[in-house]
């Protein structure tokens, strides 16, 4: 038997992948358009306004078909049978995309576990989105975060999530990380912000692409701070692994989660596919097995058993 059929054959025995982070509300919404007029190569915090169009125009029937659609090819794929989804809410999309959110969840319960966390893209700080997100927090799996929205007050962001959290006994799943830019230390402010409110086992890095570029003391002092928080990762290997070359001299290292590292220390690391054919990743078809193989080659890594729990268990244990 192939290698790559012998590990796709254990996820199956084990349950199937577990997509740990996604955005299905936005699937399938990029437009030839966005190539015509260059946005699919617009930088990250540029592509944060550009879905504003979308968010406003969209009404909640529009947003159930993309999440059920993204859904459905996630189960005719026959990859993945649960996923933790983020779900915009805030004035822009209202609570258009949560309402469609919590449809889809119903409907497809027993098919496909659903779960959603609140996508923060217009921060937790200002008047206008707090009011969104304190309003409809509790109605979530899970409390999500983006503390780079809120630039120069990202600690007080994290605050606000882990308390709502804390008050709700729910999980936080926090974007940190995310440019490949030795500038960054978002994942050692969450693993200390994590032990401050005590949520020690309840908080999860997704991406943490910027750890990898820092010297190797820095790393090891940060994995042991998380290894303190207990904090989990999850590596969405395709959503920046086309980061830009650029001029900075850095370690060398390839732009993706450093789970080669993460994993032999003890921490906990599942996979998502975060973007699916939208403005951010217009090619992403949300194959779970394509996005395994990008980790496993990006980072050499090649522990079969790892591997399966990295796609399963740790997925399922870090998404509810
Ligand atoms: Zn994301």
């Amino acid at each position: 038997m192939q290698t790559l059929d012998r590990l796709r054959m254990l996820i199956e025995r084990n349950g199937g992948f577990v997509n740990a982070h996604a955005h299905f509300d936005r699937a399938y919404t990029a437009q030839t358009s966005d190539f015509e007029n260059n946005n699919v190569n617009a930088h990250l915090f540029k592509k944060w306004e550009l879905v504003n169009k979308f968010k406003s125009e969209s009404s909640i029937e529009r947003y159930y078909n993309h999440i059920s659609e993204a859904i459905a090819i996630q189960v005719k794929m026959g990859w993945s049978n649960a996923a933790l989804s983020f779900i915009d809410c805030d004035q822009i999309s209202e609570n258009r995309a949560l309402t469609a959110a919590l449809k889809a969840k119903r409907d497809w319960e027993g098919t496909y576990d659903l779960k959603i966390a609140c996508q923060t893209l217009q921060g937790v700080l200002e008047p206008e989105p707090r009011k969104w997100f304190d309003k409809y927090a509790g109605a979530f799996d899970v409390i999500g975060g983006l503390p780079r929205k809120d630039e120069g007050r990202e600690a007080e962001h994290i605050d606000v999530l882990m308390k709502t959290a804390k008050c709700n006994g729910q999980r936080v799943h926090v974007h940190v990380d995310q440019l490949n830019s030795s500038d960054e230390k978002e994942t050692e402010l969450l693993a200390r912000k994590t032990i401050e409110h005590g949520m020690e086992g309840r908080v999860t890095a997704v991406h943490s692409i910027s750890l990898a570029c820092h010297p190797e003391k820095y790393r090891k002092e940060v994995y042991k701070m998380c290894l303190d928080a207990d904090l989990s990762f999850i590596s969405c290997p395709t959503a920046w692994i086309d980061h830009r070359r650029n001029e900075r001299l850095t370690v060398t290292h390839n732009a993706i989660t450093p789970i080669d590292e993460m994993v032999p220390l003890g921490l906990c690391v599942a996979i998502g596919s975060d973007n699916i054919c939208d403005v951010y990743k217009p090619f992403s078809d949300g194959d779970m097995m394509a996005e395994l193989r990008f980790l496993l080659e990006a980072t050499h890594f090649y522990d079969i058993d790892s591997l399966v729990k990295i796609a399963t268990e740790n997925g399922r244990k870090i998404i509810s």
